[in-house]
């Protein structure tokens, strides 16, 4: 165990050991539109009972795209993008605790 006044290196420790939970991770982000179908007899016609689409909105190749989401993959793919979230959030933190210790380093060697 680390010393308890080391709590930026608990928490490192920690973010990092956390990190493997997101492998799964997917970029972009996750949109709900709504939209009518285009078959005459159908509810939506009345322009309020629409239809939801789920999509991707990511880059690929530098270039913004938008991808459906099959309806039996929603769920999974709304996690998968929310995943990337607490990564991204898990790297700031972790940058963080490594800034000031850099800032700490750099001072114990100025002259
Ligand atoms: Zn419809």
């Amino acid at each position: 165990m680390r010393p308890p006044d080391e709590p930026d290196l608990e928490l490192r420790g920690k973010l990092i050991r956390s990190l493997g939970a997101f492998r799964e991770m997917l970029p972009g982000s996750f949109v709900e539109r709504q939209r009518a179908c285009g078959r005459p007899n159908c509810h939506c016609t009345d322009g309020k009972r629409l239809h939801s689409q789920y999509q991707i909105s990511v880059l690929m190749d530098g270039k913004p795209k938008t991808l459906n989401i099959p309806a039996a993959l929603v769920e999974k793919v709304r996690q998968k993008i929310e995943m990337r979230r607490r990564f991204d959030a898990a790297a700031a933190t972790i940058c963080g605790v490594n800034l000031k210790r850099f800032l700490k380093e750099k001072e114990d060697h100025q002259p």
